[in-house]
């Protein structure tokens, strides 16, 4: 079995992550701190990332993490109070933490893409946290030009398991070996698919909550085209890969918003997601049908993304051709 020991480390990281998540959004109100770019970051985003980054650190000290979040801010006088909650916040799974443990771990996610390298979204659809609503810890590891593992945990994701329903799902996903899904606080890990056709119960899309992350009046009529006649399931983060790779959607569609023409898509909101759906036998490419490229930047030069279970993808993108 390739990359054991990094799907291992993975999962720990992760599911540690959400442990840490959960406790924040169980006893306060996180409050949204504005970046530079608009976006927000809590506590929890910043905790996620120690504690993903510790794990990282200690299992592959060479191997640089391209994360979303810095230190830079939370290591100002006046931030002091807040690196304190977050220190706090990550001793529920980091008993030793300290805050300046926690800065040097946040800091250790901000390297560059390299021959192989980690990419790590702490809280990937943090509005969706502030919501209540869906989010998710994302990691991956690329090498060789190639998406190797990725582990997506979705602490609010609710899903059929063959024990019975959960809530807070784990996806995992080794290049060549397939995905499985379980829940986060253990269970057995159960092959998943991607969904078709003949199953008209799951033959639905997912879009994104937020109407400035993608073209929701072009979506709609892309996955009509393609015969998903039904209403979009909307939901916040990767959870969206795990509908699609979990067999309970057959297609996400994130289209440029008109709003942000030129819009990057980062590739931590991609990596863990793309090889999940692959590995369950679903496809994932631009809306032009290029490839997503995760070894050259933090950005993808390629624009908007479709995720689907493989059986529909070109009928999507003639539908996207013909839409012009
Ligand atoms: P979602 O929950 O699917 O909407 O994805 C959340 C992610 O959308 C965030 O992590 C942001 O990095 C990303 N994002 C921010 N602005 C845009 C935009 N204009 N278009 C697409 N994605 C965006
Ligand atoms: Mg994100």
């Amino acid at each position: 079995m390739a990359f054991e020991t990094e799907k291992k480390v993975a999962i720990a990281a992760a599911s540690a992550a959400a442990i840490v998540c959960e406790k924040v959004r169980k006893t306060m109100v996180p409050e949204a701190i504005e970046k530079k770019d608009k976006s927000p970051v809590t506590v929890a985003d910043f905790g996620a990332q120690a504690v993903v980054c510790k794990h990282l650190l200690e299992a592959f000290p060479s191997d640089p993490v391209v994360g979303e979040e810095d230190a830079g801010e939370l290591k100002t006088p006046e931030m002091a109070a807040r690196l304190q909650q977050v220190t706090d916040y990550v001793k529920e799974v980091v008993a030793d933490a300290t805050p300046e443990a926690i800065t040097k771990w946040i800091d250790h996610g901000n390297g560059a893409v390299a021959p192989r390298y980690w990419t790590l979204d702490p809280i990937d659809g943090t509005k969706g946290f502030l919501r209540k609503d869906q989010y998710a810890v994302a990691l991956a590891m690329i090498a060789e030009g190639e998406i190797k593992v990725g582990v997506l945990a979705c602490p609010a994701l609710t899903l059929k398991l063959k024990d019975g329903e959960a809530t807070g799902i784990l996806f995992v996903a080794v290049r060549g070996e397939g995905a499985t899904m379980q829940a986060i606080d253990g269970g057995t890990p159960e092959p998943i698919k991607v969904t078709g056709s003949d199953d008209q119960e799951h033959f639905r899309f997912v879009e994104s909550v937020e109407s400035g992350h993608g073209d929701q009046s072009l979506q709609s009529a892309i996955a009509k085209a393609a015969g998903v006649t039904t209403e979009s399931m909307r939901m916040d983060s990767q959870a969206k890969y795990g509908a699609v790779a979990s067999g309970n959607a057959v297609l996400y569609l994130r289209l440029p918003s008109p709003k942000y023409p030129g819009y990057q898509e980062k590739i931590w909101d991609h990596a863990a997601g793309v090889i999940v759906v692959e590995e369950a036998g679903g496809r994932v490419t631009d809306m032009y049908g290029e490839t997503l490229d995760f070894s050259k930047a933090d950005r993808l030069t390629t624009t908007g993304v479709v995720v689907s279970n493989g059986e529909i993808h070109d009928k999507v993108l003639e539908a996207l051709k013909a839409a012009g």
